[in-house]
């Protein structure tokens, strides 16, 4: 064969944009946002803030799934009187989360008012859309810096079209019909959505707030709306980000759109946090939100959570669901022993896995995993050779093949990230 003259193609990775990077802590941990650290995952809860105990249970249950940073809303005097038992019962359940406030309205008064809410929370959100009219915008906003200076805590100064401040956009609005060629109704929106954030972070920067204090964010439903505002947001500021296509909608819609508009910019080195903003089914968990978003991260080569299962569709050559069920099984397993793996094995998270269907994929697939396993297709002879590292090493056989299998990636785990354990600890 003749050596190819072809110039090799080149790999495809995400950017890195570096952005000022904002600690945020509660006690000893510290979630860095930002800068050098990885993009982190969070989550909002859609529980009533003054029902202290079921809004520490959901933050538990998004916590255990992967959110790295948890939103709770702070609405009215009983939930910011209820933020420091959320906080408490997190503490004693072992929950180390920092909790982020939202606040609409009327978040300068209960910051003010009640101290321990501002102290137990770790991160403030203010909607700059949402902090008063005329004279009043500007002094309220300026309170709630004032209160995040005080205690030393980051701000988010979230923006969001849906509550868009009129007056900026129709000072924009103004602005753009005394053009000789006034901008397209979008963009004017773009640029008032933009300026929002950016003035309303000059302000707070004014006020003596630290760069390292200032997260934004911009969002809009839109996927191509998203990916104008957040490409321009980002070449105007250093500040980090925060990404999420807001009211992303339901299921597969909202799935699809999320991952579409956060994959795009996440390539391009644009955002240091994220949300998919999920509605759930009837009856779904909320910490599906935090799987999706998980999962993008994972798959954009990002950061990684679980082991990944690869696995093949399926076609006319599979006779039976064998291979769905054992993909699911070492699928579920994998993802039920995380919270424990996670500290017992260190790099677990790394792990390949896959489950094929036929012999036609199958052993290549199994051979580019760590361990992987090919399930007899129709007409095939009814064995399944496993390999680990590359290598075939043995063959089940019989109706038992998910529990052997699952033995198996138990075994090599403990083999190889606990052994890994053993020489860090060393
Ligand atoms: S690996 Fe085999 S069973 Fe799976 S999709 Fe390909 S041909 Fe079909």
């Amino acid at each position: 064969m003749q050596i190819c003259n072809a110039q090799p193609v080149e790999s495809a990775t995400p950017k890195a944009r570096r952005t000022t990077q904002v600690d945020v802590c509660w006690g000893s941990r510290v979630v860095s946002v930002g800068g050098n650290a990885p993009v982190r995952v969070q989550s909002m809860t859609n529980t009533d803030t003054v029902d202290a105990i079921g809004t520490a249970i959901q933050v538990k249950e998004l916590a255990l799934a992967g959110s790295e940073l948890v939103r709770i809303t702070v609405n009215t005097p009983e939930a910011a009187a209820a933020v420091p038992y959320v906080r408490e019962q997190l503490d004693r359940m072992g929950i180390d989360v920092p909790l982020i406030g939202d606040f609409h309205y009327n978040g300068h008064r209960l910051l003010t008012d009640y101290p321990a809410c501002a102290e137990a929370l770790s991160k403030y959100r203010i909607n700059p859309g949402n902090v008063g009219k005329g004279d009043k915008h500007d002094r309220q906003f300026g309170q709630m810096i004032d209160v995040a200076m005080r205690w030393n805590k980051p701000v988010r100064i979230g923006v969001n079209w849906g509550s868009l401040d009129q007056e900026l956009l129709a000072h924009f609005m103004d602005q753009n019909s005394a053009r000789k060629k006034p901008w397209d109704a979008r963009q004017v929106m773009y640029e008032a959505l933009i300026t929002s954030a950016t003035e309303s972070a000059q302000r707070a920067l004014e006020m003596g707030m630290r760069r390292d204090q200032i997260i934004l964010s911009c969002k809009v439903s839109g996927v191509q709306d998203l990916i104008s505002v957040y490409r321009e947001l980002a070449r105007r500021s250093d500040h980090a980000l925060h990404l999420g296509l807001t009211e992303a909608g339901m299921g597969t819609k909202g799935t699809v759109a999320s991952a579409t508009a956060l994959s795009i910019l996440l390539q391009e080195g644009i955002g240091d946090t994220v949300r998919v903003s999920l509605t759930p089914q009837p009856g779904e968990s909320r910490t599906q939100e935090v799987l999706v978003a998980s999962e993008l991260l994972q798959a954009l080569g990002l950061r990684s959570f679980v082991p990944s299962v690869t696995a093949c569709p399926g076609c006319g050559r599979t006779t039976s669901t064998t291979f769905q069920e054992l993909a699911k099984q070492i699928d579920d397993f994998l993802r039920a022993q995380m919270p424990v793996w996670r500290k017992q094995y260190p790099g677990v998270e790394a792990l390949r896995v896959a489950v094929m269907g036929c012999i036609v994929n199958g052993p290549g697939e199994s051979k580019h995993a760590d361990i992987g396993i090919s399930l007899p297709g129709s007409g095939e002879v009814p064995a399944a050779p496993v390999f680990i590292d590359g290598e075939k090493r043995l063959t089940l056989r019989g109706s038992d093949i998910a529990n052997q299998f699952q033995s198996i990636v138990e075994t090599y785990i403990e083999n190889r990230f606990g052994a890994q354990r053993v020489a860090e600890s060393a």
